[in-house]
């Protein structure tokens, strides 16, 4: 990798494809250009590549992932390219009794995939089977082209939830489902995304399960380990500290232009966040369609935060550290972070959809008070001694500016996702965990999304 001091600032470079974004889709692209003999080169305007992943080593010598971590048995991309680059896995810790803290701060253990009972549980897993059943109409390769997809992108899940589930416990377990998965509220979200989403995992358990699904399996060295050796085996070709901030088509190429200096290519990849591609100035503008598409693909809310024990204590007492939480708490669910040889023992707390925004406003102080009352109240008094605590807020973050990713806001899919979503537009392809029609929204879907704008590229040779 070069840093951007290394590099003359005036004369304009030139490549046959400049990739913009050094997360997992650019990368992807990048490799997969490079990989088939093309000149390409990647700007990240951040200090460093991995984007939505983010893994640090801290003082305590654990590796915490503060963005994307799981991998799962269909994510054949991810897992094919950590191999490739030697980055072993490890299962997510689940055995052990999960937790469930309701309203009334009752709590339930249960064993599994699930609680063999709950308010609404029933009618919850029934209508798990009505939804799996409409994913399956849903046209991967052009959502707004589906059934319905009109009537689907008008309605939101919330008001699909109160009209077609009675059960008020049944749709407080989704409404917790969308909040987890999509990071947004039920309120927020466009029926047709939410069908799309589930129909681009495989189905609505694999999106939500961990054993064989998605959240199955962790990396050794954490999930920002394999984009770093792509990033290592790129050498050169990918620049740190250049943030394209204007983007210029003419009659004969692209030229991007960061603060540190001018690239210019035969075409660009841009794999940016749609927030972060908005703050791109385009000349010529894009198409209306493109434009209002990524002004209406709306980031998730997200946080993560990782407090960690000298040992993993919950799993003696017979728990898995996996929890549940219904009532108004900061936090919607906690897993066991712990690292794969339980040499310490660490819990991951989730803030997730309209919880960020007043727990983020705390003090941090207040913010770390309101996490740990959880924890205690969950795994008891133990909890209340960590040797390590830190968060990490994605929807204050200058480079992605939320998470996990973009959800379109209702109408936008069917106004403006034929012509808006992924198409390239001349000389400028795109890419990028949202233009994926396999495991939307994850890092699997960012690897697809680069290689099928590489091979765009690549088919027109
Ligand atoms: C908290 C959290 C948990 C998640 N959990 C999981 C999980 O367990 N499993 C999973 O598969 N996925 C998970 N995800 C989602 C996953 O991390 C993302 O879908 C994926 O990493 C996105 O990759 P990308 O390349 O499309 O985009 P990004 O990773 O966002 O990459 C875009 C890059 O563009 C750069 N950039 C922005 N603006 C500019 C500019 N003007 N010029 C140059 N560069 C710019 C950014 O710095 C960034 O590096 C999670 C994400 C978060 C944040």
């Amino acid at each position: 990798m070069s840093h951007s001091e290394n590099v003359s600032e005036t004369s304009p470079d030139r490549v046959d494809v400049v990739v913009v974004g050094a997360g997992y889709a650019g990368l992807s692209a990048a490799l997969a250009l490079v990989d088939a003999g093309v000149n390409a080169v990647v700007l990240e305007g951040a200090d460093r590549v991995g984007g939505r992943t983010l893994s640090e080593v801290r003082p305590t010598g654990v590796t915490v992932d503060h963005g994307g971590q799981w991998v799962g048995p269909t994510q054949t991309r991810l897992l094919g390219l950590a191999e490739r680059f030697g980055v072993p896995t490890f299962p997510t810790y689940w055995a052990g009794d999960h937790l469930e803290i309701w309203a009334d701060s009752s709590i339930n253990r249960y064993r599994g995939t699930g609680p063999d009972e709950g308010d609404g549980l029933h009618e919850y897993e029934a209508h798990i089977e009505v939804l799996d059943a409409l994913a399956a109409t849903i046209d991967l390769h052009d959502p707004s082209g589906s059934p319905d997809a009109a009537a689907l992108d008008d309605e939101t899940v919330a008001s699909y939830l109160v009209r077609t589930v009675p059960s008020e416990g049944a749709r407080r377990r989704f409404a917790l489902a969308v909040e987890g998965v999509w990071a947004c509220e039920p309120a927020h979200l466009s029926m047709l995304h939410f069908l799309f989403y589930i129909a681009a995992a495989g189905s609505f358990d694999e999106l939500m399960e961990t054993d064989g699904c998605a959240q199955d399996s962790r990396f050794v060295g954490g999930a920002q380990a394999p984009a770093l050796a792509v990033a290592a085996h790129l050498g050169d070709r990918v620049r740190l500290g250049w943030r394209a901030d204007r983007v210029v088509v003419t009659d004969d190429g692209v030229l991007v232009e960061t603060p540190v200096g001018t690239v210019r290519a035969d075409r660009a990849i841009l794999t940016l966040p749609p927030q972060a591609a908005g703050a791109v100035r385009f000349d010529p503008p894009l198409p209306p369609a493109k434009a209002r598409f990524v002004d209406r693909s709306v980031m998730g809310d997200v946080a993560k935060v990782h407090v960690t024990y000298s040992t993993p204590f919950w799993r003696g007492e017979g728990l898995s550290g996996q929890a549940t939480v219904y009532d108004e708490r900061e936090t919607g669910v906690v897993f066991d972070n712990s690292p794969d040889d339980a040499s310490r023992g660490v819990l991951v707390a989730f803030v997730y959809g309209r919880r960020v925004d007043p727990w983020a406003r705390l003090e941090a102080d207040e913010r770390r008070a309101a996490i740990m009352t959880t924890l205690v109240d969950l795994f008891g008094e133990r909890a209340a001694d960590p040797v390590d605590y830190v968060e990490k807020i994605w929807s204050t973050d200058p480079w992605i500016r939320g998470a996990y990713a973009a959800n379109p806001t209702p109408g936008a899919w069917s106004a403006y996702g034929e012509q808006g979503w992924r198409i390239p537009t001349g000389r400028l392809h795109w890419a990028g965990s949202e233009t994926s029609s396999v495991w939307n929204g994850y890092i699997d879907g960012a690897i697809a999304s680069g290689r099928r704008a590489a091979q765009e590229i690549l088919d027109l040779r």
